[in-house]
């Protein structure tokens, strides 16, 4: 399977329009001065740019035209690779045929056939039944946190106002996703952010979990910090608690056997919704179709993005749990009110996104691409625990098909270590991810066997070329 799942792959892309455009583009200081890169060190950027010019399947193109092995699926999100035809003729037919429709009391076909699509596909069993477009995943976490807090309003429980996230969650950047979010240096410069936010406990246990294989044995007992957050503040006033059922971006922590089913029986006991943010790990990235799938635990809403469209077009979505769109429904009859959720935005369900996401999920079917991650996982689990052996490296973690390697960080320079990782590992021709110290690895899901070695092969490389 898992090599012809690949050359599938391949031969799908076939007579690509991808790559036929050439950018001309030098990077010189006078080039770079007017764009501030997010997330981004520009003093060092500019010092010395990466820029991408192309992108087919596995391999990224840098200006300076080298094939550089993406091994984070972008940033997380292009999960059925780079450049492909279906998605490319999708997206270029629907400009043409209809570039805009407003998404405000009027809508155009394909966005019920994407909802619907959605909705078919939908982990916990015809949980799920209406799906809330956005732009990102930013704009996803907001809409949820929106729809959590209007709901318990809408059937009379609107001193249910608080929120509660987790310490090193990463919920995007809008005002609700970092007042929910947890990584310190992302909420430290902004000031009061959103009132009444708190948070449960991170799940990360080196002491007990170092270099555990999947879902690491120790810390379900976290979840009950949830009970405590209760007691002090009364369940009454708890809107909702969301967390990353994997957290992603803040170095892959996976979660603790039971943890989430634990943090499901507190919502439950409470009548407080539970939301999963699978930006990441919705389409394929843990070998199932969703984390809700792959652990068990069905969450009241999930946020998604990224692999939604593979990345090709910017949109996220919120999945809603049965019940909550009719809650809204009953009480705009009942009030005599016309809209039912004064929220949206002008880009949901854009006609490019939406074609771009139809196509993306024909692709992920046709080529059975969960089927092929969830194959592979044993061999990603072997490869990557293969680096524990590096002085370099204090943990190994992993799930499906994605990875993090925490590196010991330099005592007097945190965060410089990794850095220079994913520099020598980008001149050698690889992508990887870090977040401080800890590299991360979330290849396109058509990865083959062989990719999988090289990617291991040049992160060790990179080890190696960093004291
Ligand atoms: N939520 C999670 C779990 C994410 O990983 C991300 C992005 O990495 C986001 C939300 C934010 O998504 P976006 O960057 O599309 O706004």
């Amino acid at each position: 399977m898992e090599g012809s799942q690949a050359s599938g792959g391949d031969q799908a892309v076939q007579g690509d329009t991808a790559g036929q455009f050439d950018v001309q583009f030098e990077a010189t200081p006078n080039n770079l001065e007017s764009f501030w890169m997010p997330f981004t060190w520009n003093r060092a950027f500019k010092r010395k740019p990466k820029v991408i010019t192309g992108a087919k399947d596995m391999h990224y193109t840098s200006d300076d035209g080298r094939q550089i092995l993406d091994g984070t699926a972008g940033l997380w999100c292009v999960n059925a690779g780079h450049g492909r035809k279906k998605i490319v003729e999708a997206v270029q037919q629907q400009v043409a045929r209809l570039d805009y429709a407003p998404a405000f009391q009027l809508s155009h076909p394909l966005a019920f056939q994407l909802a619907n699509r959605l909705i078919g596909m939908a982990p916990g069993d015809g949980a799920f039944d209406h799906v809330f477009f956005a732009n990102s995943g930013s704009e996803a976490v907001d809409s949820a946190l929106k729809i959590a807090l209007a709901y318990h309003r809408a059937r009379g429980e609107g001193q249910r106002t608080r929120l509660i996230g987790r310490e090193r969650g990463y919920h995007g950047v809008g005002f609700g996703g970092i007042s929910v979010g947890g990584i310190v240096a992302n909420r430290r410069k902004f000031g009061q952010l959103l009132a009444g936010v708190d948070h449960l406990p991170h799940t990360h246990l080196p002491e007990q979990n170092r270099f555990a294989k999947g879902q690491p044995e120790h810390g379900a007992h976290l979840a009950d910090e949830l009970e405590r957050i209760c007691t002090l503040h009364g369940p009454e006033t708890i809107a909702a608690v969301i967390v990353e059922p994997l957290a992603g971006s803040t170095g892959v922590l996976v979660p603790p056997k039971g943890y989430l089913q634990r943090l499901r029986e507190i919502c439950d006991k409470y009548g407080i919704l539970l939301i999963f943010d699978e930006v990441i790990t919705g389409f394929g990235r843990l070998g199932t179709g969703f984390a809700t799938d792959c652990f068990g635990v069905t969450p009241d809403l999930i946020t998604v993005a990224k692999g939604i469209t593979n990345g090709t077009v910017p949109m996220g979505a919120v999945f809603c749990r049965k019940g909550i769109y009719d809650t809204f429904m009953a009480e705009a009859e009942q009030a005599g009110g016309t809209i039912e959720l004064f929220h949206g935005y002008t880009y949901s369900a854009h006609p490019l996104a939406c074609a771009a996401g139809l196509a993306t999920l024909e692709v992920y079917k046709e080529e059975g691409l969960f089927e092929h991650a969830a194959e592979l996982a044993p061999k990603w689990q072997e490869a990557v625990h293969s680096l524990a052996d590096h002085p370099h490296v204090i943990d190994v973690r992993n799930l499906g098909l994605v990875a993090g390697i925490e590196l010991e960080p330099r005592t007097r320079a945190p965060g410089a270590r990794g850095y220079e990782v994913f520099t020598n590992a980008w001149e050698d021709g690889l992508l990887t991810r870090i977040t401080g110290d800890i590299l991360a690895l979330s290849p396109p899901l058509i990865v083959t066997e062989q990719q999988i070695d090289q990617m291991v092969e040049m992160t060790r490389k990179a080890l190696d070329a960093t004291p």
